[in-house]
């Protein structure tokens, strides 16, 4: 059976900036700035990481969050997240949080280390109308329950999220069906992939630099690049003579209004509004 590829290309080129959220805490916003607001589904990308303390000790105090989801994926470090109706957990190097903010949740997230190293990725993931109030959810996952994936063509994949093959990542969300996978490739090290035909995806390099695109028509992005990726049923990834780390993530594009205003997403002002009025009065 022949089955015609057809490879997504970067279409566009995004480098993050840099930029301080909650207390204090430095990262670069690669998803959510001025550069790119939005891609749909996802509201916001964020890499963190410092091997200084002052720059993420003073971490996420107290905020509230409404109508989208937050995946947040440490590379390492400790993190203790903490919300209002009593959840808690530990966020440890290699682990990740999927929290469903659903109605609304208010939650700290704070460093459980005042030294050494920290650093990861947080992206937010929008709901559609029909769930954005719906009850908070949280999917907690150590760092030995995300399955690695090694292919002989010098891969080592972790899904996060989403399927490769027959391996299944630990989170799910049903609206988007997102892929969320960390591929770590040895010099000259190579992966394919097939994507959904009609999801959003995007690559992010975050360590040293990779070729992206299959058959020749590679795009290279370099540290600190995200990719957006165009149409397509496939893709590829391409070490050159160093080893190169990066995050794939694709979702369902949502196609509805979105109404920001900071950690509340609604698709209208209206709902904001009431978000606000919720939050005053004690109903999150
Ligand atoms: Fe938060």
């Amino acid at each position: 059976m022949t089955h015609s590829v057809r490879s997504r290309e970067v279409v566009r080129v995004v480098r993050g900036r840099p930029t301080s959220d909650g207390a204090g805490v430095r990262l670069v916003r690669v998803i959510g700035g001025d550069e790119l607001p939005e891609l749909d589904p996802f509201l916001l990308f964020d890499e963190f990481g410092s091997d200084d303390a002052a720059d993420y000790v003073a971490g996420f105090p107290d905020h509230p969050h409404r109508g989208f989801e937050t995946v947040t994926y440490m590379l390492e470090g400790r993190m203790r997240h903490r919300d209002n109706h009593g959840n808690s957990g530990l966020l440890r190097s290699g682990g990740a949080q999927w929290m469903t903010a659903g109605r609304g949740i208010v939650h700290s997230e704070m460093p459980e280390q005042d030294a050494g190293r920290m650093r990861g990725f947080q992206l937010w993931v929008n709901l559609p109308a029909k769930d954005k109030l719906s009850p908070p959810r949280y999917q907690d996952v150590d760092p030995g329950d995300i399955p690695e994936v090694r292919a002989e063509s010098g891969a080592r994949v972790r899904v996060l999220a989403g399927a490769l093959g027959d391996v299944r990542g630990p989170m799910q969300a049903p609206a988007t069906e997102p892929l969320y996978l960390d591929v770590a490739l040895d010099a000259r090290g190579t992966f394919r992939a097939p994507l959904p035909e009609g999801h959003a995806a995007f690559v992010f390099a975050y360590e040293g630099e990779l070729e992206v695109g299959l058959r020749g028509a590679a795009r290279t992005l370099a540290r600190g690049e995200l990719g957006v990726l165009g149409r397509g049923d496939a893709m590829g990834l391409a070490a050159k003579a160093e080893p190169a780390r990066a995050v794939l993530v694709a979702g369902r594009p949502l196609g509805e209004p979105i109404a920001r205003y900071g950690p509340f997403v609604m698709n209208t002002q209206e709902e904001i509004a009431a978000a606000l009025r919720d939050l005053r009065a004690g109903r999150f």
